[in-house]
């Protein structure tokens, strides 16, 4: 019997659809071309060591988790600090939030990138944009985020401290030309929730959409090679039919589903490092001040959730600038960086790097409400790359699929 959907793809933008139809009780197939389902946000066990696949967190501000009812509390969250550590010219600035961490911000201001102007354009910028409905945010004037940062007031050397090396971690690119509304609705998310991580790594928040669904509706190495409507082929000849096909197929294009605001995508290296020793910095994300050198961040995700390590070891996560990717024995150069930084005090054994190619999409625009490409009668497409790059996006697009029925 041929079911009522087949979603081609098993990231969480499927998975979010599949997980949303089981509860309905509709029928539904999904093929995942890979060996496992979560697409983009996967882990590895790699020597009793847990490593994302490049650096992710979960942000618990996301609408999506109370829109979906998903219970984000089963994953034992743990949240890095608020805030970052700024290593800058060889000594460490720390700057918080200070309506969670009271005074620590005021050490801040000991940076010399640090203006009491720019702090006090923080807290004007979180006040804006806890008000701001997200919808508003995402119909604001199409500019760069270096362009509306500028425009708010904030200081050439606070933005080359703080807001690039932060938000480029996140962008996946170095000179802020990502789109403004995707930085206000991250800082927007940070302001109402904190930065997290599962405590068995990201990969566990695809065990609990998956939890939901049954495992024979999941096909895992059933890579799709052609769609028409009511109809998919599979890599190996298999035809399977259904009114309803969704591509929720990522960054990889498809047959007809790359759109003009979507020209490339953005690639991202981390390396991993095992310590005996913590650094002081522990649960904040370090930034690189400094416009030169490999490094762009990092942290100590054992800091924030010692599970990711075997016993008596700490996890050390370094991300490169967007512009470099790992080539063998960089990472004796990105520890003589750390060193340098005054990062780390201590010797580290280099562990592994993982380079994501792909990581996410380059949008020149971007929207709120995902968009549903139709290719042909009864086949959509979606996913991040048709609203902004985000689980919270990818979640919104499964559940919007879902709402078509
Ligand atoms: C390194 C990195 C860091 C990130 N950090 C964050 C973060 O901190 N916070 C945040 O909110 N978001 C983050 N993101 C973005 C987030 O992970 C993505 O927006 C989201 O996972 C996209 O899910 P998706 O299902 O739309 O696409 P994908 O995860 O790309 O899933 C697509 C799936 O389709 C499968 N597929 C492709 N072609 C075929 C085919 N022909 N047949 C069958 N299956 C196919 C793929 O194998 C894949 O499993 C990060 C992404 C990366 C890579």
């Amino acid at each position: 019997m041929s079911p009522e959907v087949i979603i081609v793809g098993g990231g969480i933008t499927g998975l979010s659809a599949a997980r949303l139809l089981s509860r309905k009780g509709v029928t539904f197939i999904l093929l995942e071309s890979a060996s496992e389902i979560g697409g983009r946000v996967q882990s590895e066990l790699y020597d009793g060591y847990s490593l994302d696949k490049g650096f992710q967190i979960l942000n618990t501000g996301y609408p999506e988790w109370e829109n979906q009812q998903i219970n984000i509390h089963a994953l034992s969250l743990q949240s890095f600090a608020s805030g970052a550590k700024i290593f800058q010219d060889g000594k460490v600035h720390t700057l918080a939030d200070p309506f969670r961490d009271g005074l620590i911000a005021f050490q801040a201001f000991f940076s010399k990138s640090v203006s009491v102007k720019d702090m006090l354009l923080v807290l004007k910028l979180r006040f804006l944009l806890k008000r701001q409905e997200i919808v508003r945010i995402f119909a604001m004037e199409n500019q760069s985020t270096l362009h509306f940062l500028q425009q708010f007031g904030f200081s050439t050397p606070f933005i080359e401290a703080f807001f690039k090396p932060f938000y480029s971690g996140i962008f996946l690119e170095s000179e802020l030309r990502t789109p403004a509304s995707m930085f206000a609705f991250v800082f927007k998310a940070f302001a109402e929730g904190t930065a997290a991580l599962p405590q068995k790594g990201m990969q566990q928040l695809v065990r609990l959409l998956s939890s939901e669904i049954n495992d024979e509706n999941i096909l895992t190495h059933s890579k799709v090679t052609q769609v028409q409507s009511g109809m998919v082929t599979l890599s190996d000849g298999t035809t399977l039919t259904a009114p309803n096909i969704w591509i929720t197929t990522g960054t990889r294009p498809f047959q007809g589903v790359q759109r003009k605001e979507w020209q490339d995508n953005h690639s991202t290296s981390v390396l991993y490092f095992s310590a005996d020793i913590a650094p002081k910095w522990g649960r904040f994300i370090g930034l690189n001040a400094a416009k030169t050198g490999l490094i762009n961040h990092f942290c100590m995700p054992s800091s924030v959730q010692p599970s990711y390590c075997p016993e008596g070891k700490h996890l050390l996560s370094v991300s490169l600038k967007p512009q470099w990717e790992y080539i063998e024995g960089m990472e004796q150069k990105v520890v003589d960086e750390l060193i340098a930084m005054n990062a780390i005090q201590h010797p580290v054994s280099f562990l592994k790097a993982v380079t994501v190619k792909g990581a996410l999409p380059n949008l020149v625009s971007m929207r709120y409400e995902p968009e549903l490409i139709k290719l042909h009668d009864g086949v959509l497409a979606t996913g991040d790359f048709a609203a902004y790059p985000s689980l919270n996006a990818a979640l919104h697009a499964g559940r919007l699929l879902v709402e078509t029925l």
